[in-house]
C-alpha cells in the first residue's frame, strides 16, 4: 500500500510582536521617497478606520501578544485621536512609538501624548539644509523640524532622528550626523531608501553611486568613534549595492502586523502590491483569524513556497529568499528568488541600475513627488 506524502508541517507562528499601526495615509509631507503605496489616495479620509476600530485592534493584537506598537501614516498627528488610541495602547502594556514628520507636534500635543504614555519618538529629516530638506519633501518645514527636536527634548523622551538616504543627500551624510549631534539626538538611524512605492518610482534619481555609499560608510564610522558616549548611529545598507538578500520584515508573518488605515492587514507595509493575494480587513475578521488563519498572512511563511535557486541554498532559513515585494517589482513573480541575490536568474536587473548609478545616469523624467494628484494619476 503506497503512502501518500505528507506536506511538512510549517511551526505555527509565534506572536506579531510588533504592530505598526498606520492610522492614516493622509500627510502635508510630499517626500519622493515615500514608502506608501503608490495608490494611497485611493483610500479616502470616510474609509479610515474608526477610533472604536482601532481601539479594538489594539487589543486584539495585545492579546495574541503584540508587546511594541507604532503609530505611523502619512502623518499621525493628522489623526485628532491620537492621544487616545496611545493612552489605550499605553495602558494595555504596550511600548509605543510616534513616528513623525514632525508636522503638528505643537509643545500642547507633546505634553498631552507624554501625558499618554507615549515611550518614544521618531522624528525624521530629510537633510541637513533647508533647501534639500524642503525641496525633497516639497514643503517648507525644515525650521520646524528644528523646533520639534527641541520639543521632544524637552519633553524627556529619547531623541531618535531618521533620515532616509539616497543619492541626492548622501554627499551630506557629515553634516547630517552633525546636526543630529547638535540637536542632542541618541539614536541616529541612517537607513539608504529601500526601493519600493514612491522610491521605487523615483529610484533612477535616487539609487547612490558604489562610491557615495563607501564614502558615507567611512564618514559614519568615524562620527561613531567620534560620538561614542552620546549617540548611537545606525547605517542600513542598501540591499541593491550589497548583493545580499534582506531577512524581509525578519520573515514574512513571523514578527510584524502592519495595519493601514481603511484597516487591511499586512505582513509588511508594501504587501498590497502582491497580486493573487487577499489580504484580510480588521473589519472583517479579529487579529488572531489574520494572524493565523489568512491566506495573506500564511503564503509565504516558512520555506515551502520557495522556487528557483532558493530550494536549495544552504542560506534559505538565514534570508528566507529576500523579500518578496522586491521580488515582484524586479522579476514580475512575488515567489521569485529576490533579484538582489547573486544566485537570483534576475540579478541582472540590479546589476544594471548599480551601473547606470555609477555611471552618473539621470532619467529624463523628472521627480515625482507624493501628493494624491499623482496617486491618482498613477492609479488610474
Ligand atoms: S515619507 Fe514623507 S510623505 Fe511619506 S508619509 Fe512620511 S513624511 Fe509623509
Ligand atoms: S538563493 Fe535565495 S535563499 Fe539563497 S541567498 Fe539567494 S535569496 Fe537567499
Amino acid at each position: 500500500m503506497s503512502v501518500a506524502p505528507v506536506a511538512p508541517a510549517i511551526a505555527p507562528p509565534g506572536p506579531p510582536l510588533w504592530l505598526l499601526a498606520e492610522v492614516t495615509y493622509r500627510c502635508p509631507l510630499h517626500c519622493v521617497f515615500c514608502y506608501n503605496p503608490l495608490d494611497f489616495a485611493q483610500t479616502g479620509r470616510g474609509e479610515e478606520l474608526s477610533t472604536a476600530d482601532w481601539l479594538r485592534v489594539l487589543r486584539e493584537a495585545r492579546a495574541l501578544g503584540a508587546v511594541q506598537c507604532g503609530f505611523s501614516g502619512g502623518e499621525p498627528l493628522m489623526r485628532d485621536d491620537l492621544e487616545e488610541l496611545i493612552a489605550e495602547a499605553h495602558r494595555l502594556g504596550y511600548y509605543t512609538n510616534l513616528l513623525t514628520s514632525g508636522v503638528g507636534l505643537t509643545r500642547e500635543r507633546a505634553t498631552a501624548l507624554k501625558a499618554a504614555g507615549l515611550d518614544h519618538v521618531q522624528l525624521s529629516f530629510q537633510d541637513s539644509t533647508r533647501e534639500l530638506n524642503d525641496f525633497l519633501s516639497h514643503t517648507k518645514t525644515f525650521a520646524l523640524k528644528q523646533e520639534v527636536g527641541e520639543i521632544i527634548k524637552s519633553h524627556g523622551w529619547p531623541m531618535v532622528m531618521n533620515v532616509v538616504i539616497h543619492r541626492l543627500n548622501i554627499d551630506h551624510i557629515d553634516r547630517i550626523i552633525a546636526m543630529a549631534d547638535a540637536l542632542g539626538a541618541e539614536y541616529m538611524e541612517l537607513a539608504n531608501s529601500q526601493y519600493y512605492s514612491w522610491a521605487h518610482l523615483n529610484r533612477d534619481h535616487l539609487l547612490p553611486t558604489s562610491a557615495q555609499i563607501r564614502r558615507a560608510e567611512a564618514v559614519t564610522d568615524a562620527w561613531r568613534e567620534k560620538v561614542a558616549d552620546r549617540m548611537k548611529l545606525f547605517f542600513v545598507a542598501p540591499d541593491y549595492h550589497e548583493g545580499k538578500p534582506k531577512k524581509c520584515m525578519n520573515g514574512w508573518g513571523n514578527v510584524f502586523l502592519t495595519v493601514t488605515p481603511d484597516g487591511t492587514a499586512l505582513p509588511c507595509h508594501t504587501a498590497r502590491m502582491l497580486p493573487g493575494l487577499a489580504f484580510p480587513n480588521v473589519r472583517e475578521h479579529d487579529v488572531r483569524h489574520i494572524w493565523l488563519e489568512s491566506e495573506g498572512f500564511n503564503r509565504y511563511r516558512g520555506t515551502g513556497w520557495m522556487k528557483g535557486a532558493c530550494v536549495t541554498c544552504p542560506d534559505k532559513e538565514k534570508d528566507l529568499g529576500g523579500c518578496r515585494c522586491q521580488a515582484f517589482l524586479l522579476a514580475g513573480d512575488p515567489a521569485a528568488t529576490d533579484p538582489v541575490c547573486p544566485k537570483s536568474d534576475r540579478h541582472g536587473v540590479v546589476q544594471a541600475a548599480v551601473a547606470a548609478a555609477d555611471a552618473g545616469e539621470v532619467p529624463a523624467r523628472p521627480l515625482v513627488f507624493r501628493d494624491p494628484k499623482a496617486s491618482r494619476a498613477l492609479s488610474g
